[in-house]
């Protein structure tokens, strides 16, 4: 009866899960595509493999700093090869069996979860690690006013959560290995565990009863652990563990540099010059030019904000931040994000989300978009191709094609290209007369 109990129990646990990570899932896919069509052109699709394979699964990107990708990198495969300890242990908890695999993997079973041992030691100091380099060193990118508050303590909890889910699993294994040897019924003879087994002489005092009790513990910490992780992730920057994937796929096939294409503006002088069919003229609402808010820019820039790791590297770089402007190319991600989230939020209560704010100006500042060199080294730096620099340029054609506001200076500029064809008071042809005059 009490198996049956502890079997009705984590079914009941795993659907609920299962329910709230499938309706967050559908929240985050429903708020990408609040976005407008994508009109940059797509890798072909073995580039968009390549792209994957490379950057996503193998962090191509991140290597410029070596130690931390490293660490990175052990993280994320101890992290996926662990999972599939919890594919067991789901299948235990469905079934009532235990440690199923056992008898499928049979004499190899102990050498391959030693192995998952093994990763789960790495985890634990990978992450010790991060802690210490974010609290304690706290380098400077961990520094920025944007990580104040929740963001700091986001990477902070899935930091301490990795360790209390590895720790867990080490303690199941210690107390099921110490149960083993006082041939307890129900714990079959798997073999020793390389690195657990060094935990069993701290448990040698407990009984049977206490042991079993140790054990069941650790393994319902363990998966209700995974299961919040799983959950929590998905409100969290850890969500790009999944994203990148995607993000890396449709990354952008254009040179850095190469300006989005402006389709309404296209369409508005077909119509001035009478080149558009009236049936196209019908199709083609155009709201603005430009983006005010997140329905103003494309999916894919949304995918890129609910990828961001949060991780700074495009701030370390960009030349804006270090010569001490405002400008934060992590901070223009994270503030399209939450804007994103509002905005989904909104409209789930039936509300109109542009009546009080919009991501211009509710969020980010024309000082910050205004301070942007256009240089894209947060494109080039970012480990998973997010481009912050087309959000900003959107924001910034939104304030000069619809406000008329960009700062005199550019006004100026944009004129002499007009009339010049040149940033200058002078045609571009006479740039070099200097050179000439000095013949
Ligand atoms: S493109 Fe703009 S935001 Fe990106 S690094 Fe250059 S100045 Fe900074
Ligand atoms: S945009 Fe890229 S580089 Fe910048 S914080 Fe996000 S993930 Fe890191």
């Amino acid at each position: 009866m009490i198996e049956y109990l502890e079997q009705t129990v984590f079914i009941t646990v795993f659907l609920f899960f299962g329910f709230l990570i499938y309706r967050r899932c559908k929240t985050i896919y429903r708020n990408i595509l609040l976005g407008k069509k994508e009109y940059n052109s797509f890798n072909s699709k073995n580039e968009k493999m390549k792209n994957v394979l490379l950057l996503a699964l193998g962090q191509k990107k991140m290597f410029k700093k070596i130690i931390p990708a490293i660490l990175h990198l052990l993280i994320y495969i101890g992290f996926i090869l662990i999972n599939i300890e919890v594919l067991e242990i789901i299948i235990d908890g469905v079934f009532g069996t235990h440690r199923v695999f056992a008898s499928i993997f049979n004499g190899s079973y102990h050498y391959i979860i030693s192995f998952f041992e093994f990763l789960a030691l790495l985890v634990i100091i990978s992450c010790v690690f991060f802690l210490t380099r974010r609290n304690i060193l706290k380098i400077d990118r961990f520094q920025k006013v944007e990580l104040f508050g929740w963001p700091n303590l986001d990477a902070n909890i899935i930091l301490i959560a990795e360790i209390i889910l590895m720790v867990a699993i080490l303690t199941m294994n210690a107390a099921d290995l110490s149960l083993q040897n006082i041939n307890s019924t129900n714990y079959t003879k798997t073999g020793l565990f390389m690195f657990s087994n060094y935990l069993t002489p701290l448990l040698s005092d407990y009984g049977e009863s206490k042991l079993i009790f140790i054990e069941r513990s650790a393994w319902w910490i363990h998966i209700i652990g995974i299961f919040s992780f799983a959950l929590y992730v998905t409100y969290s920057k850890h969500l790009h563990i999944f994203l990148a994937f995607p993000n890396t796929y449709y990354s952008n096939n254009d040179p850095l540099g190469k300006m989005k294409e402006m389709p309404e503006i296209t369409s508005e002088i077909n119509l001035m010059l009478g080149l558009s069919n009236s049936d196209e003229a019908k199709g083609s609402v155009i709201n603005r030019f430009g983006a005010k808010d997140i329905n103003d820019l494309s999916w894919k820039n949304l995918l890129d904000a609910y990828s961001c790791t949060e991780c700074g590297r495009c701030t370390e770089e960009c030349p804006a931040n270090l010569t001490g402007k405002i400008l934060s190319p992590r901070k223009i991600m994270m503030d399209t994000r939450d804007r994103a989230e509002e905005y989904g939020k909104i409209l789930d209560q039936n509300g109109n989300p542009e009546i009080k704010n919009f991501l211009l100006d509710s969020y980010i500042t024309r000082e910050e978009i205004n301070a942007c060199t256009s240089c894209n080294a947060c494109t080039e730096a970012c480990p998973i191709n997010i481009n912050p620099l087309e959000i900003i340029l959107e924001l910034r054609r939104y304030v000069a094609l619809e406000e008329s506001k960009a700062p005199n200076e550019w006004n100026m500029m944009f004129q002499n290209i007009e009339t010049n064809f040149s940033p200058w008071k002078f045609p571009i042809e006479d740039r070099f007369k200097w050179n000439k005059e000095n013949e």
